[in-house]
């Protein structure tokens, strides 16, 4: 009987490949740019535009949440009593299109060239949203959805959802869900199917030095006063020892270590050192001591420099000590770690370690929480096997270096983990000039999601 239906269901896709490519270019035509006040028309035309698929859907409770700045889309439809409920999270914002002088074909203009379809937001991620809708209708059409879905569709995430977790915080009953569907990020290749199961945090700050009241004569007072870059430059370099560890204090004291179980999952992934050195164009790595690059790019803190500025930096030459040095450092986090607690850490390297000699303030800014969720769930297996059965092996479980704070925002406020899995792939060109979508990939993608609602049916 599931046999039919999933036969059924995977024919009616395959049947319906030509209007669902359709679908997917009438949204990429709306330039929702949500950073852009400009767009707000098109913000509006894209909420709508996603609302209107629900309904098609049949989807119930469909309606357009204003915010105090872009509006969020909800759905559900709850038909079946025993069944799980998968809350599925969308954004239908874009990040703006420039340089648009790089673009082959203009970025609102969907343009299949190759396997591939040219817009901006094809990857990143309105061609996931529309897989979920596609895989949905598909099941809708035929034997019918064999779980209870809901719609989180959010036009603020290229912004930093400033409005979604306050949404979240006061619809809990109507988000109430068994778990959440994420498929905002990618597979590691198109023949390597991925599960994304951690994601690393931030803290961020800027650090501030100073000395004397103004830019001095390095003749007359070099020699006798500690010039602020070189302390800064001091400061930073003793931020970290020559194993590659953090020295805040008591920075690895909450990362939760990885087991030998996990470590041999994480060594299956491809990405060796070869595959950094070719990424970055690096003449070496610099890594922690004991953990190999895709572990330290997934599963450990870093701590960064991202911009500095001091003294004298146009053409020429101009012998001066700076009066003031400045630079921006953040860390990405790791389960965990709290952006708060690294800021505690932070404060207290600098009190320990910066000299009497200068003045220094730190100014914490952004934060985000790392998230990690359990490999081995009901949902996870769900998604593992639907992956497996389309492309035929088993799925990476891959730790992302990024951060998904929405992902952390659920766990925080509906107590529900997240499936991650989306069907982009590195090379799409996300917010860059010639975004992209890997058809074949996206096609298989919606087949896979056939297949994972069905998994999930009790
Ligand atoms: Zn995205």
């Amino acid at each position: 009987m599931t046999d039919d239906r999933r036969e059924a269901a995977l024919q009616y896709a395959r049947k319906n490949k030509e209007k669902n490519l359709s679908a997917l270019k009438e949204i990429l035509t709306i330039p929702s740019v949500s950073t852009e006040p400009a767009h707000a028309a098109d913000i509006r035309h894209a909420a709508e535009w996603m609302a209107a698929q629900l309904r098609g859907l049949g989807m119930q409770k469909v309606q357009i949440f204003p915010t105090a700045r872009h509006p969020i889309v909800y759905g559900e439809w709850r038909g079946i009593k025993n069944a799980p409920t998968v809350l599925i999270y969308g954004h239908y914002d874009v990040q703006p299109a420039d340089p648009l002088d790089l673009w082959k074909t203009a970025p609102f203009e969907p343009t299949v060239r190759g396997d591939s379809i040219f817009a901006r937001g094809a990857s990143d991620m309105k061609g996931q949203s529309v897989a979920t809708f596609k895989a949905v209708e598909a099941l809708v059409k035929t034997g019918g959805l064999p779980v209870n879905v809901k719609w989180l569709l959010e036009g603020e995430e290229e912004v930093g959802s400033p409005n979604l977790a306050d949404f979240i915080a006061s619809h809990k009953d109507l988000l109430a869900c068994d778990f959440a569907f994420n498929p905002d990020a990618g597979m590691i290749s198109k023949d390597e199917p991925t599960i994304t199961y951690a994601l690393r945090g931030l803290a961020y700050f800027e650090l501030r030095i100073s000395g004397p009241a103004n830019d001095l004569h390095s003749g007359v007072f070099g020699g006798v006063v500690h010039n602020p870059a070189n302390a800064l430059a001091e400061l930073i370099a003793g931020m970290r020892d020559s194993k590659g560890r953090i020295t805040l204090p008591g920075f690895y004291d909450s990362v939760r270590k990885l087991g030998r179980e996990e470590r041999e999952e994480l060594a299956r992934i491809p990405s060796d050192e070869k595959y950094y050195l070719e990424k970055t164009g690096v003449p070496a790595l610099l890594t922690e001591q004991g953990y190999t690059p895709n572990e330290c790019s997934g599963a450990r803190p870093t701590l960064d420099v991202n911009g500095m500025i001091s003294g004298f930096t146009g053409a020429g030459s101009k012998t001066i000590i700076p009066a003031t040095a400045m630079a921006k450092i953040s860390c990405r986090l790791v389960p965990d770690q709290d952006p708060l607690e690294v800021g505690r850490q932070m404060r207290r390297y600098l009190e320990e370690n910066a000299p009497a000699d200068i003045r220094w303030e730190l100014v914490e800014m952004h934060g985000g929480d790392p998230s990690i969720s359990d490999r081995d769930n009901a949902p996870v297996r769900a998604f593992s096997a639907a992956l497996e059965t389309v492309w035929g092996k088993r799925p990476y479980f891959k730790r992302e270096g990024g951060s998904i704070p929405v992902v952390g925002t659920m766990q925080q406020l509906l107590s529900v983990e997240s499936v991650i899995g989306g069907f982009g792939l590195p090379d799409d060109n996300f917010h860059a000039p010639n975004e992209k979508l890997h058809l074949p990939t996206w096609y298989r993608g919606i087949e896979a999601l056939i297949h994972f609602f069905l998994n999930l049916e009790p």
